[in-house]
């Protein structure tokens, strides 16, 4: 932990906390929130959400609905978010009416993969190489300069490996682009990672920090498959990606929960890849195996309350249940080592995040 300025007065149990977003995470965020005697409001465009199942009150509007986002800001004390592509007009305007943690300036990073990595350079934190580019000629360009296996991103609304073109060095760089289908993107050199890690890093908004020990991440079809902690990392790989978390944190003042995704290449370099202002799929083991799960730690950061301890109590395995997968409850249920959360979807699409299941190494007894 570490000290800064005086933080402001907290935001007191009994009062509301508003989430934009509906999904899984703003469900976990409010049971979590629930816990410490605060009510939910979540705000969504979606029926029937998985947050507002679980909240006191949820206002069903567009983000562009300025009369409902007038009344959500003055139904609530603070206001976080679940999910990074909330437009940036609608934090502002609830920001005019009460604290929005993390704030603009921190989603408008996490929005725009260009903007993100402008601000790794900034930094001086290292990514894999990079160039924006407008069109198939830049494409071939910037293939050339950074070395023929690259993927090609869209610079907004990307997640989940959506948004993203292999372009290799066979590739045929204008029916990338067209399959890109945007005007502008990123083309980034493809890292031949050993490892997928994450950190989660809580701020405070009086500065307090408190960091959760990396997590190692597999992916499957660019959607996170499972986390493993500990983190087959050595000490210096882990001292890297933290400090490479906490530099990003600060530098940008955020006040909540933000998550650092990162590649670990083969030569033992620490890359960032993205990061994300809000509680991670990354981190959900965090739920059952540590003494503060993220979203406790998000509601104690958004509420200036003291955070919580970020102490690992069992080895874990997450494994997310996508789409149908959510069906073998009953052997998780009946596996004792096993903790299974349920989003409460009623359509079990393919790839669709379901629910999630921890599998703890106990002590032995
Ligand atoms: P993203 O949407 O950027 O988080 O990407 C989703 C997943 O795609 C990552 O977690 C990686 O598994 C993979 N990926 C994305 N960018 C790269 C890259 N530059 N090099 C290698 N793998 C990548």
């Amino acid at each position: 932990m570490t000290s800064g300025a005086r933080p402001p007065e907290p935001i007191p149990p009994g009062a509301t906390l508003g989430v934009f977003g509906g999904g899984q995470l703003g469900r976990m965020l409010a049971l979590a929130a629930a816990r410490l005697g605060y009510r939910t409001h979540v705000f969504c465009p979606e029926r029937d959400s998985p947050a507002a199942e679980v909240a006191a009150a949820a206002t069903v509007a567009d983000y562009g609905d300025e009369c409902a986002l007038d009344r959500f800001a003055a139904a609530v004390d603070v206001v976080t978010l679940e999910f990074e592509n909330v437009p940036l007009a609608a934090l502002e305007r609830a920001a005019a009416e009460v604290p929005v943690r993390p704030g603009a300036r921190v989603l408008a990073a996490a929005q725009d993969r260009l903007a993100e990595k402008g601000l790794m350079a900034r930094l001086g934190v290292a990514t894999t190489g990079w160039e924006a580019v407008r069109g198939p000629d830049d494409v071939e360009r910037a293939r050339a300069r950074l070395g023929g296996d690259c993927i090609l991103k869209t610079t907004r609304l990307g997640y989940d490996g959506k948004g993203q073109v292999p372009v290799d060095a066979a590739a045929d760089a204008p029916a990338a682009w067209r399959a890109l289908g945007a005007e502008v993107g990123l083309l980034e050199a493809r890292v031949d990672f050993a490892c997928e890690i994450s950190v989660l890093v809580a701020r405070g908004a009086g500065g307090a920090v408190a960091v959760y020990e990396a997590a190692e991440n597999r992916h499957s079809e660019g959607i996170l498959d499972t986390t493993l902690v500990p983190a087959r990392i050595d000490g210096a790989t882990a001292r890297a990606a933290r400090a490479a978390a906490l530099r990003i944190v600060r530098a940008l003042d955020a006040v909540g929960l933000i998550a650092v995704e990162m590649f670990v290449a083969r030569d033992g370099r620490v890359l960032v890849n993205e990061i994300a202002p809000r509680p991670h799929n990354s981190g959900h083991w965090t739920l059952d195996a540590c003494a503060t799960s993220q979203f406790e730690q998000a509601v104690r950061a958004v509420c200036g309350l003291p955070l919580g301890s970020t102490a690992r109590l069992a080895d874990a395995e997450m494994q997310n249940l996508l789409g149908a997968r959510i069906d073998d409850w009953r052997r998780w249920l009946a596996d004792p080592a096993a903790k299974l959360h349920v989003y409460g979807k009623t359509e079990a699409r393919p790839g669709r995040k379901m629910g999630h299941v921890t599998r703890l190494r106990l002590p032995e007894r």
